[in-house]
C-alpha cells in the first residue's frame, strides 16, 4: 500500500507581509518549514523575527499573505484554532500550581479526564518526573523554562514556536537547554520554529536557519551552508568574524578566479563567488579567521605551494585558552583576524612578529564589492 508523507507539519508561508502604519516590520516573504525540522529565524533586534512568529501563531494578522499549516490555510484562524503552540521567554507558568499541574493544564482544559500518565510522559521527556510536585518558584530557571515546554507540548501541536526562550537564562545554562531542546525535538519529531538573536544557539540547534535583516531574509541555509558560504556582508559577519578583502579580478584559470589585492594574488573558486566577476572588477574575498595559517616570515619558505599567501607583522596577540587570537596588520588589508589552535602554536608569534598568512583557496568565499562591509 502506497503511504502519504505526512505533512501536516509543514509551515508554509506565502508573499507575507505585516506593516504598521507607514512602517513595514516584515516586507513580503515565501518560507517553507518542513514536517519535523528545526527551523531558527535568526537576526538582530527588530528585523522582524518575532513578528514573523507571530503571524504563524495567529497572534499577529498579516497585512498580506497566507499562512498554511499542512494543507490547511490557517491565516484567518484565531490562535486557538491553530495546530500550534508558543513558548515564551517569560515562562508564563501559573505560580500557584505545581508543575504536574502546570502541565495538566492545557488537557484538563479540553475536559481530558485521566491526565496522570499523559502528564508523567512529558514530565519524563523534559527530565522533571522527580520535580512533579513542587511549585515553579522552587525550580530553576532552566527547569521552569523545560516545564513551559512540557506545557506546551501537552496537546500535541503539529508545530511549535519558540519566541526566545533561553533569553532570561545565563549562558551556561543556556548552552545546555540549547542541547536539550534539540534532544526534545528530535524525540517529539514535531517541526520547531525557534525565534532568536544568537547565532551560536541557531548554529548549534537548527537544521535550517533564515537569517533576517531589515523585515526580509537575508539567506537561507544549513548552519555549515551559511557559515561556509555567505552571500552578503550581513551574513558574513553576522555569523561569526570574517576577514574581508578587497581584491581585484585579474583573470581566469579553469573554474578558478585570480585576483589581485596589495600586490598579491588570491586565488577563489568562481563557483563560491555570489559577486558579478568581470575582470578588472572588485570583489570582497572572504576568509574565516580559523582558516588561515600563521608561519613567521623566517620560515616562508615551507609554506606549502598553491596556498593563498600574503605578509603582515602581528599587531596583537590574545591567549584565549584553547586558541591565540591575532590581529594582524597587512598592506593588503587592516586588522585582519587569525585564530591559530594552541597546539600549533609558535612561540615566535608575537605582537611585532612578521609573518606569512596563509589558506586554501577552497576555504574562500566571494562577495560583491558594492555592499557596505560592516
Ligand atoms: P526583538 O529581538 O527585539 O524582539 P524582532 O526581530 O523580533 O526584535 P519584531 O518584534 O518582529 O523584531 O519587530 C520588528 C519591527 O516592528 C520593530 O522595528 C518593531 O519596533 C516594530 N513593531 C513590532 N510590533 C509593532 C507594533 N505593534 N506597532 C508598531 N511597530 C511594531
Amino acid at each position: 500500500m502506497k503511504t502519504t508523507p505526512d505533512n501536516s507539519g509543514d509551515v508554509r508561508l506565502s508573499g507575507i507581509s505585516k506593516t504598521y502604519g507607514s512602517f513595514t516590520a516584515v516586507h513580503p516573504l515565501d518560507l517553507t518549514v518542513p514536517q519535523g525540522s528545526f527551523f531558527a529565524l535568526l537576526g538582530a533586534s527588530g528585523c522582524g523575527k518575532t513578528t514573523t512568529l507571530r503571524m504563524i501563531a495567529g497572534l499577529e494578522e498579516p497585512s498580506s499573505g497566507t499562512v498554511r499549516l499542512g494543507e490547511e490555510d490557517v491565516t484567518h484562524l484565531p490562535p486557538y484554532k491553530r495546530p500550534v503552540n508558543t513558548v515564551f521567554q517569560s515562562y508564563a507558568l501559573f505560580p500557584h500550581l505545581d508543575i504536574f499541574e502546570n502541565v495538566a493544564f492545557g488537557l484538563r482544559r479540553r475536559g481530558v479526564k485521566s491526565v496522570k500518565k499523559q502528564v508523567e510522559e512529558m514530565l519524563d521527556l523534559v527530565q522533571l518526573g522527580e520535580q512533579a510536585r513542587k511549585k515553579p518558584h522552587q525550580l530553576s530557571g532552566g527547569q521552569q523554562q523545560r516545564v513551559a515546554v512540557a506545557r506546551a507540548l501537552i496537546n500535541h501541536p503539529k508545530v511549535l514556536l519558540l519566541d526566545e526562550p533561553l533569553g532570561a537564562l545565563d549562558l551556561k545554562l543556556r548552552r545546555q537547554m540549547q542541547l536539550e531542546l534539540k534532544r526534545i525535538q528530535t524525540e517529539v519529531g514535531i517541526t520547531f520554529v525557534h525565534v532568536t538573536h544568537d547565532q551560536e544557539e541557531a548554529m548549534t540547534m537548527a537544521d535550517t536557519v533564515a537569517v533576517m535583516n531589515g523585515g526580509r531574509v537575508e539567506q537561507l541555509g544549513s548552519p555549515a551552508d551559511l557559515y561556509e558560504n555567505p552571500r552578503t556582508t550581513f551574513v558574513a559577519n553576522f555569523l561569526g568574524t570574517s576577514n574581508l578583502i578587497r581584491a581585484e579580478v585579474d583573470t581566469r584559470s579553469g573554474d578558478d578566479l585570480v585576483l589581485t589585492a596589495g600586490g598579491g594574488k588570491l586565488v577563489l573558486s568562481e563557483a563560491r563567488c555570489s559577486a558579478p566577476t568581470t575582470a578588472g572588477g572588485t570583489v570582497l574575498v572572504g576568509i574565516r579567521p580559523e582558516k588561515i595559517s600563521l608561519t613567521h616570515a623566517d620560515d616562508a619558505g615551507s609554506v606549502p605551494a598553491g596556498r593563498n599567501r600574503i605578509t603582515g607583522t602581528i599587531a596583537d596577540a590574545s591567549f584565549i585558552g584553547v586558541s591565540t587570537q591575532y590581529v594582524i596588520d597587512s598592506p593588503v588589508c587592516e586588522e585582519l583576524s587569525v585564530y591559530v589552535q594552541n597546539v600549533e602554536r609558535d612561540g615566535r608569534l608575537v605582537p611585532g612578529a612578521e609573518v606569512v598568512l596563509h589558506w586554501s583557496p577552497a576555504h574562500t568565499f566571494g562577495l560583491d564589492a558594492a555592499q557596505d562591509i560592516d
